[in-house]
């Protein structure tokens, strides 16, 4: 395990960005949070700000606890297989926390629960939004895929270090395949998705972009069984796209 402590001046930005593209403009972290003071204190002498991992852990929760809520709303594969590969994502991040010298067991993972305020307001409102109907979910899908990419770009761009370079572009090549998985979907469903926080350069590039290149992580197989067609199995989640309405083009 590595011990070396990544030098950036993304604390902050992470989290103040991301309740801001949401427009709640309340900004910053709202509620002390405790783990972040603990990273900057256990940064090495000569390093000044780190990246604040244990926010990027509760961001990875935060879809994987809205997808989870919406696979059950919505009976949709595309959310139970990303909510999936989401737990993966944490799973790597609490690696980077422990990597960073906090102890991982200081991440509390409480369905629904959040420690950092915003999140804790942003997962009620999607939720909320996103139980509202089909597209409503598929929506929040797209948004939150979105505020992980504007993120994590944000971070990959200030890191210097490779390992963690490495596992934050894993990170953004599956937010790409979701936000892909999500969009065609809306497609499907005849809505065409405009992006709501990415530039549309960046959007476009994301959306052209190939999304097989490897990992196993994008989700992207839940695309059986479209909006339009009705997964009522006695209630089975179709975990790991069991091909439901393969073929059936969602309409
Ligand atoms: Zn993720
Ligand atoms: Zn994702």
């Amino acid at each position: 395990m590595k011990h070396r402590i990544i030098t950036l001046a993304l604390l902050g930005t992470l989290v103040a960005v991301s309740p801001v593209t949401f427009g709640q403009g309340r900004g910053h972290r709202g509620g002390s949070r405790s783990t972040s003071a603990a990273i900057i204190s256990s940064a090495p002498v000569g390093t000044s700000t780190a990246i604040d991992f244990a926010t990027l852990w509760e961001e990875e929760k935060l879809a994987r606890d809205v997808y989870v809520q919406l696979a059950a709303s919505t009976n949709l594969p595309v959310f139970s297989n990303i909510a999936q590969s989401e737990n993966r994502h944490m799973m790597a991040v609490s690696q980077l926390v422990a990597a960073s010298g906090i102890n991982p067991s200081t991440l509390q993972d409480v369905p629904g629960v959040f420690a950092n305020a915003t999140y804790q307001q942003l997962y009620q409102s999607l939720v909320t939004t996103g139980k509202a109907g089909l597209v409503d979910a598929l929506l929040v899908g797209a948004k939150i895929e979105e505020m992980d990419i504007a993120d994590l770009q944000r971070m990959i761009s200030g890191s210097s270090d490779a390992g963690v370079r490495q596992v934050l572009n894993h990170l953004l090549q599956a937010s790409g395949n979701h936000l892909r998985a999500f969009t065609s979907q809306l497609s499907m469903a005849g809505v065409d998705y405009s992006p709501q926080i990415l530039s549309a350069a960046t959007y476009q590039q994301i959306i052209n972009a190939n999304g097989s290149q490897g990992h196993g992580d994008n989700g992207a197989h839940g695309n059986s069984g479209g909006p339009g067609t009705r997964q009522q199995r006695g209630g089975r989640q179709a975990a790991g796209g069991s091909g439901n309405g393969k073929g059936r083009g969602g309409r």
